[in-house]
């Protein structure tokens, strides 16, 4: 028998974004199924989640993936977080997720979430020049070259430990503000696309250190006339997947445009610096949706509207916005 590790991550108590927090638990090993891998406790104070007096938090594994950067038999896992009485705490927002997709398993929601973001170094994005501005956008957006993008060393090494990890990931591109990229997570059911986010945010921060260099998901990081940050988000059901399923596509826009003050409270923290109607968004105040439009709320993609079936593009999410909330609320919307 050898020693993994084992490292446990969740989510703290941070407001209005909450972060990521990870430690490591030493076992005899292999670990090769959940109920191998134990609750564990944390000191909840020092994360926002309790207060000193009665401060011991419980980490409950939800899910677990190989460990790319320890390698081995070493793991990563995902955790709830629960009162020390077994009940949820206030700060798991996965919890009400795991109720609705039990909720709704005949509809066989897919969520595919496009993850952008910024690195950081310093005070800067990468590859700024110190305490000034590149040239404007315009040559970035899946540029190549060295005077074109920045980190793609980090964002090849992200790319290869996703795989390693087995996380659906689908993609990655370099954005349109030069520092900034995007990597696809999905299509997954409505917990794995939560997980695996993550999962794939945690790696993204951890792999960055070693280059000395941070990602920050602000859905503004820089100010002026430059592209925010956001993650759009794909859904569909089985049935707008199924032909015809263009009209059941139009419908869920129609809830959507019933509720859109109450999705935009979940789509994460400082999104009216991002939606402001430029920089291919559409208004934080407004809602429209529409075949193509990049400046619309919802898009629905050309090869949609062509196959009359398929699936939305909810273009509102910033960067920095909680997976299993915004899974949810559209689950909520356009399934109850
Ligand atoms: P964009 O053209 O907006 O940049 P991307 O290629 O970056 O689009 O992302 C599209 C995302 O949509 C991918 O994550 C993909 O997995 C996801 N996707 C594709 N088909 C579906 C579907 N039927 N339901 C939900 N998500 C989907
Ligand atoms: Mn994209
Ligand atoms: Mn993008
Ligand atoms: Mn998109």
């Amino acid at each position: 028998m050898s020693k993994i590790r084992a490292e446990y991550i969740w989510m703290d108590g941070h407001q209005p974004t909450q972060k990521l927090r990870s430690k490591t638990k030493v076992f005899d090993g292999p670990l090769t199924s959940l109920d191998d891998i134990p609750d564990w406790g944390f000191d909840g104070s020092s994360t926002m989640q309790a207060i000193g007096a009665d401060s011991d938090c419980m980490l409950k594994p939800v899910c677990f993936i190989p460990d790319p950067i320890r390698g081995g038999d070493n793991i990563l896992v995902m955790c709830e977080v629960m009162n020390a009485d077994g009940s949820v705490h206030p700060s798991n927002t996965r919890a009400h997720l795991r109720e609705l997709e039990e909720r709704h398993t005949d509809q066989e929601a897919w969520f595919g979430i496009e993850q952008e973001y910024t690195l950081f170094q310093g005070r800067s994005p990468l590859g700024w020049p110190e305490g000034g501005y590149p040239a404007p956008q315009g040559p970035f957006y899946c540029g190549v070259g060295a005077d074109e993008v920045f980190g793609r060393d980090i964002v090849e090494e992200h790319l290869d430990l996703c795989i390693d990890a087995g996380l659906e990931i689908s993609g990655i591109n370099a954005e349109v503000m030069p520092g900034q990229w995007e990597y696809q997570i999905g299509p997954l059911g409505p917990l794995a696309s939560g997980d695996h986010m993550w999962l794939s945010r945690w790696l993204l921060y951890r792999i960055s250190e070693d280059y000395g260099v941070s990602a920050t998901l602000h859905p503004k990081p820089v100010k002026g006339d430059w592209n925010g940050a956001g993650a759009h988000t794909n859904f569909s059901t089985k049935a707008m997947r199924e032909p015809g399923g263009i009209t059941i596509i139009e419908d869920a826009c129609e809830k959507l445009s019933q509720k859109h003050p109450e999705h935009i409270a979940v789509y994460g923290a400082h999104n009216e610096e991002r939606l402001t109607g430029l920089h291919e968004t559409c208004s934080i105040n407004d809602f429209r949706y529409g075949v193509s439009d990049r400046g619309a709320s919802i898009r629905i993609p050309m090869q949609t509207s062509k196959d009359g079936y398929g699936y939305l593009e909810d273009r509102r999410p910033s960067a920095n916005m909680d997976p299993y909330l915004v899974c949810a609320i559209l689950l909520e919307t356009t399934c109850d």
